[in-house]
Order: structure tokens, then sequence, then C-alpha cells
């Protein structure tokens, strides 16, 4: 564990001075990631905001609130996750990342998850849904049921905390039915957590 814990390291370290995309001239930090490095369960968002950017954290401000509130209604701390985004550095005024920058972040993405080896990922949104399922389908379609994906991983595709915040109670009801798939998914594979 203290090799991989090296190893996450030294990705982040890599990540920190990456100039693959040109998000590198807006972003203040790379945003890579936190959490155990050998987290069981591992959150998924498209790409950091203002807040994340500022904090080099992701998931801070009302986002991160709404999403310590669904992992709460299902008793798992924030602390037993890992949680990270696909796009790794904010994109001017938070717009949606082009698909370049998507491919010139991705592989960290790969790379976190096979040194952290998740039984589960929840994937918030569409872009990171349809990125790992390799779907075209929208996430109203994707979500609502788990997926057997790569490595033995099982993937659980919900709304993004953007669409949860915005969206109104059903789409907070659906995220709130996907955490509750969580945590039986979680139930059967996870001895503790
Ligand atoms: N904050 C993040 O870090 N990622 C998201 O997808 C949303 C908010």
């Amino acid at each position: 564990m203290v090799i991989i814990a090296n190893e996450l390291l030294e990705l982040a370290i890599a990540t920190a001075s990456c100039t693959s995309c040109g998000l590198a001239d807006s972003r203040s930090q790379v945003v890579f990631g936190i959490g155990s490095p050998k987290a069981q369960v591992m959150i998924v968002g498209e790409a950091p905001g203002f807040n994340e950017d500022q904090a080099g954290e992701p998931f801070v401000g009302a986002a991160g609130h709404l999403l310590d509130r669904l992992l709460e209604e299902i008793e798992i701390d924030r602390s037993a996750v890992y949680l990270t985004n696909v796009i790794k550095c904010r994109a001017p005024n938070d717009r949606v990342p082009q698909a370049e920058e998507v491919d010139a972040c991705k592989g960290y993405l790969l790379e976190q998850m096979k040194l952290i080896e998740p039984k589960v990922v929840v994937a918030l949104g569409g872009l990171v849904s349809q990125l790992l399922l390799k779907s075209i389908l929208p996430i109203s379609q994707l979500r609502g049921q788990s997926y057997d994906w790569w490595r033995g991983i099982v993937v659980i595709p919900t709304h993004s905390l953007a669409e949860g915040l915005a969206g109104g109670p059903d789409v907070v009801d659906a995220m709130q039915a996907d955490f509750v798939a969580l945590r039986a998914v979680v139930d059967r594979l996870i001895s503790s957590i």
C-alpha cells in the first residue's frame, strides 16, 4: 500500500505541471483528487469549478455539500471515498470541457483507477458516464442501473451535482436512489466502509 501511495503521489506531482491542453493557461492549480489510496469507492465528477480551482480539492462549496449529504444518507463518510474529476483543471467560466481536453486528461483518471483499484465508481453526470461506459445515451437513460465495467469495477451513473443543485427535487430524488444503489453494491462487495 505504501508503494501505491507513493505512485499516486508521483502521478499527482506529474499532473501538477501538465500542459497537455489549453486549460493549463487559465487554471490556478491542478485539482488532482483526494482520498485514501486504498479507497474502494471512487466518485468522479466532470471538472473542477471556481471553488475547487481555488482550494485545490474536488467537490467543495455547494456541490460538495450536496455530495456530503448524499453520502451521509447512505452512511458513508467523505473520508472513505476517493474523489476526483475527469478533467483536472477548471475551464474558463466553468464551460463544458471540450473533446480534446477530455482526450488530453482522461489518461490521468485511468492511472488513478489502476493504482487505487476501486470496486465501485460513481460517475457524476452525462460526460463522465458516457466516457466510462462508451455510450452516447443521455444520463437520464444511463442512470438507474449499475454496470459491470473494466477490471471488475461496478459503475453507477447518476446526475451531476450541478444538475442536482439546479434541477429541483426530482433530480435530487433520482440521485438519492442512485446512492441507495451505491450502498447496496458496497454492502455486497465491500466488507467494511
Ligand atoms: N466540483 C467538482 O470538483 N466536480 C464536479 O463535477 C462538480 C463540482
